[in-house]
């Protein structure tokens, strides 16, 4: 067996591919028109899974400064999150008491999406978020906010200035991590004696049943299945006591962590329940990784049967949206103007730039009432519901919306 990188996390050497994506450009750097006609990077999309802690993790290829210095997303953006966030403040302050005697500190907290909802609740928060655009957003929101890489070296600055946490929170960051290590270190450090961590990251296990291959590009560098995130807290002196399976994203956990030392929280039975039901469903057997690789090639396959059909007969398609997870799927199934002509996004910084790769024109919601499509191609398919009420206009025409994963479908 051919030896791969090692481990980021407990460094043993990979051999074992989970699925081959190819080669694929950074998914959020969007172009403007003048850098069409450049050349543009491309690096490798595979995923390796490790026979020894079953982190599954690409090779950092790109460094986090190069990814995440400017970001083009903003959690506000999409609605649904934004509710989201604002249940998961209520049910903080219900279920742990924090309150204005409490501090709250969120981990990549983008542009103050969910720090807000604690502000108005008028208890003391602090965002950490590396990117300077959205950061900037959040402060003049009125969420005071660190524009820096969180780590050790930070967590130690941070509890130096008394700026510990009773909660901790990590949204969506944990797989964005490169030293995955040096970060949970940092939230040991920066964790107050009683105090809770919670994370949300998607979950492996929704990865492969669901077939959601486009959640993988090179800004997520691990997928988590429950067990090898507990190693990794094990590992680092944080036990973790409770678990939720959310739905957002495709599929996403919740752990809420603790010191090892803290016996105040007793472990919540579906903690070892998913546990049972991981080890059942084979996530510590090679075997259960293996097959994904080939349904993969299969979605892309049906896809482009689809695609071609429908041009065949002479049907127009536009896209909604322009997500990360859209330009995998796009690059991989080798999707460009000649499926798609163009894409939609409400976000007004991607308005008149280009999809990375495969260079499908961006523009705002308003061109598809103007241009009357045939179908419309969802690509941020998490969110396909609150999409098809948005734009159920579309049926006035005849229109139809394509839903790519977990298969090709199509929705009246
Ligand atoms: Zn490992």
């Amino acid at each position: 067996m051919q030896k791969g990188p090692t481990c980021r996390f407990c460094k043993a050497y990979l051999y074992h591919t989970l699925v081959d994506l190819g080669m694929s450009p950074l998914c959020e750097s969007y172009l403007t028109a003048e850098q069409l006609n450049q050349m543009e990077p491309f690096y490798p999309l595979r995923v390796y899974v490790c026979d020894k802690c079953f982190l599954a993790q690409l090779e950092e290829y790109v460094s986090p400064e190069s990814i995440f210095s400017e970001y083009a997303y903003f959690s506000s953006y999409a609605d649904s999150w934004l509710e989201h966030a604002r249940n998961y403040s209520d049910l903080m302050t219900e279920r742990f008491g924090i309150d204005h005697r409490s501090h709250v500190v969120e981990l990549a907290s983008n542009d103050g999406y969910l720090l807000q909802y604690f502000v108005e609740k008028e208890i003391p928060v602090l965002g950490v978020e590396p990117a300077a655009n959205v950061a900037r957003v959040a402060i003049e929101k009125g969420v005071p906010t660190i524009i820096r890489f969180f780590g050790e070296k930070l967590a130690l600055e941070m509890a130096k200035e008394g700026k510990q946490a009773d909660l901790l929170i990590g949204n969506n960051v944990l797989a964005q991590v490169p030293d995955l290590n040096d970060f949970v270190k940092g939230m040991k450090i920066l964790l107050r004696p009683k105090g809770i961590i919670t994370m949300e990251f998607p979950h492996l296990w929704r990865l492969i049943a669901g077939n959601q291959f486009d959640t993988i590009y090179h800004e997520h560098f691990s997928y988590f299945s429950f067990i090898a995130v507990e190693k990794i807290f094990a590992f680092h002196g944080l036990r973790i006591f409770d678990v939720e399976e959310l739905a957002t994203h495709g599929g996403s956990l919740r752990i809420y962590a603790c010191h090892n030392e803290d016996n105040t929280k007793s472990v919540a039975k579906r903690t070892t329940d998913l546990q049972g039901r991981e080890i059942t469903g084979g996530f510590t057997d090679l075997g259960y990784y293996s097959s994904f690789g080939e349904k993969v090639k299969e979605t892309k396959r049906s896809l482009l049967a689809f695609l071609i059909q429908a041009k065949k007969q002479g049907k127009s398609i536009a896209g909604y949206g322009a997500p990360g997870k859209g330009n995998t799927l796009l690059n991989y199934c080798g999707i460009r103007t000649d499926f798609i002509e163009y894409t939609v996004d409400r976000n007004p910084y991607k308005h008149g730039k280009f999809t990375p790769g495969t260079h499908i024109p961006i523009y705002a919601p308003d061109k598809i009432q103007e241009t009357r499509p045939d179908y419309l191609f969802i690509l941020p398919w998490n969110f396909k519901d609150e999409i098809m009420k948005q734009m159920s206009y579309i049926r006035n025409w005849g229109g139809q919306f394509i839903v790519p994963i977990p298969e090709v479908g199509v929705y009246q």
